[in-house]
């Protein structure tokens, strides 16, 4: 929650100066050839700065500052518990700057204020606190050999680790792969999203304040097909972490084949299935809930549940309801503490999300809220939340991930009929099923293919658990223990005691 008004909002953003120029090796650098990208705010289509626009060149000399750090143990050489302590200091300082790093991410990709300062700043702290006090309390293995060796099973950081990172949770996104990396000994060079370039550049400067040396973090802004590709080729690099769309994850799988192999985890799209069925007590709260779910954040969301499957009996409540909800997400102002509905990130996506609206109407939904862009006079990106009704499973809207503010409500005859539908798609990532009858829930949540199954709610969430999708939304997991597997390698030493 925040506190202050939204004059107080406008007034802070103002006089906000952005950090704009790479960060390599400790310092603020232009890129080699001086190019630069403009950073348009979605907010009002205003030019907040110009970013260095990095190339080969730039991501040339980002990954030897990390291969020098790396090798030469200022970080990787630290005893676990040092680095628990400055990734804990880390993350007091990303909490003691709340207000400004909230007003970047706002500023920069267009959400709410109050979701910046309450949900992405706050996650990104506790999310290097978690990995920080985790790592001194990990052990090795020793194997259960025979009486005359001694086989030692030990995780070793993986070296230079890239980080790709897409502008929808563009901290957050980036902190679930950084502290990870880090707390392990990895040294990184992240790339963040073009259109979200902002934060990524001052949490750098934060974490050298935090005691991160020179070099072990490093970030390096530009396009995705320049300097994506150009992390995803190099030879230098150990492991590169992706979270973005299915089709630019698969780019990551042959850049590395094409390079040296590097080992991957791609966190990549959904079109995730929420199931609504008449044998749970609270039709209206699980409607009230799923719709929450579908609009925060825009629906700018991996995890969206945008194929609504509902039950025939009780379809048209659930409508209502949800028609009722999206009252409450009128897209506002996003520096109004108010409002739930921001910018879309830019005008391109806007422009791709309201094609939706198009492909709905022409294969024959019923588009029975929304549908429309709105505040026009602010200059900025804005679409209204928006109801696709009597949707079929094989339409474009119930196929392709829509990444906006908009759900297919796909009705059905029972649970049977339901599963079919939610396993119907090339994705595998989120999922729900909201009934009181026990065996549904378990038969239901043990059919759907997905990495995360909920069952009468949506996006609950906490750091203790992996995150991360089946079938076409990738391979790996964030989050939990299970992300230390990501950044390190197994080594076994086996050492013969004779007798
Ligand atoms: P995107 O795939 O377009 O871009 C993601 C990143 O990849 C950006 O940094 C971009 O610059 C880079 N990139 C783009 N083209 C590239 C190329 N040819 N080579 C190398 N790098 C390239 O995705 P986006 O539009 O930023 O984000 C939306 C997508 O991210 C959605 O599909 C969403 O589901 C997914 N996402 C997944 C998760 C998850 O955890 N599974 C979380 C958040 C977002």
């Amino acid at each position: 929650m925040t506190t202050l008004t939204t004059d107080d909002w406008h007034t802070l953003a103002g006089t906000l100066q952005f950090k704009s120029q790479a960060f390599i090796n400790g310092k603020y650098v232009d890129s080699t050839t001086g190019r630069t990208f403009s950073a348009i705010s979605p907010i009002d289509g205003k030019l907040l700065t110009e970013v260095a626009c990095c190339g080969e060149e730039d991501v040339n000399l980002a990954v030897k500052a990390a291969r020098e750090a790396f090798e030469d143990g200022r970080w990787s050489g630290k005893p676990p518990a040092e680095r628990k302590n400055i990734l804990q200091k880390f993350a007091e300082i990303i909490r003691a700057h709340r207000n400004e790093l909230a007003l970047i991410e706002t500023l920069d990709m267009g959400k709410p204020i109050s979701d910046s300062t309450s949900i992405d700043v706050r996650a990104v702290a506790n999310c290097f606190d978690w990995y920080g006090e985790a790592i001194d309390k990990v052990y090795d293995e020793i194997a259960p050999t025979a009486q005359n060796a001694v086989a030692l099973v030990t995780k070793q950081p993986l070296g230079v680790v890239a980080a790709v990172v897409p502008w929808n949770f563009p901290m957050l996104m980036a902190a679930w792969k950084l502290a990870p990396a880090l707390a392990t000994g990895n040294s990184v060079v992240l790339k963040p999203a073009e259109q979200s370039s902002l934060s990524a550049l001052r949490l750098a400067e934060l974490a050298l304040e935090a005691g991160i040396p020179a070099g072990v973090f490093n970030v390096v802004t530009g396009m995705g097909p320049e300097t994506g590709r150009a992390l995803g080729r190099h030879m230098d690099v150990d492991g590169l972490f992706f979270t973005g769309s299915t089709q630019v994850g698969k780019y990551f799988m042959e850049y590395s084949a094409q390079s040296n192999l590097k080992k991957l985890g791609l966190e990549l799209g959904g079109k995730s299935p929420n199931i609504i069925l008449a044998s749970y007590r609270d039709t209206e709260h699980a409607a009230r809930v799923s719709a929450n779910a579908v609009f925060f954040n825009q629906g700018e969301m991996c995890t969206c549940p945008s194929r609504l499957i509902v039950e025939k009996s009780i379809h048209e409540q659930v409508v209502e309801v949800f028609k009722d909800v999206a009252k409450n997400y009128a897209p506002g102002d996003p520096l109004d503490p108010d409002t739930n509905m921001g910018a879309m990130v830019d005008n391109r996506h806007a422009d791709r999300v309201m094609g939706f609206v198009d492909s709905a109407r022409e294969e024959g939904a019923d588009i029975v809220a929304g549908g429309q862009r709105a505040r026009a006079e602010s200059g900025g990106c804005y679409i209204e939340p928006t109801i696709f009704d009597n949707v079929d499973n094989s339409m474009t809207v119930a196929q392709q991930e829509i990444f906006g503010p908009m759900v297919s409500v796909i009705p059905v005859e029972n649970a049977e009929e339901a599963v079919k539908v939610a396993n119907d798609t090339c994705y595998g990532l989120a999922s729900a099923v909201w009934t009181d009858d026990l065996s549904t829930a378990h038969k239901v949540s043990r059919a759907i293919r997905a990495g995360m199954v909920y069952v009468n709610c949506y996006d609950s969430d906490d750091m203790t658990v992996p995150f991360g999708g089946f079938k076409e939304s990738g391979i790996g997991r964030d989050k939990s223990l299970h992300a230390f597997d990501k950044y390190t390698e197994l080594k076994t030493t086996w050492i013969n005691i004779g007798g």
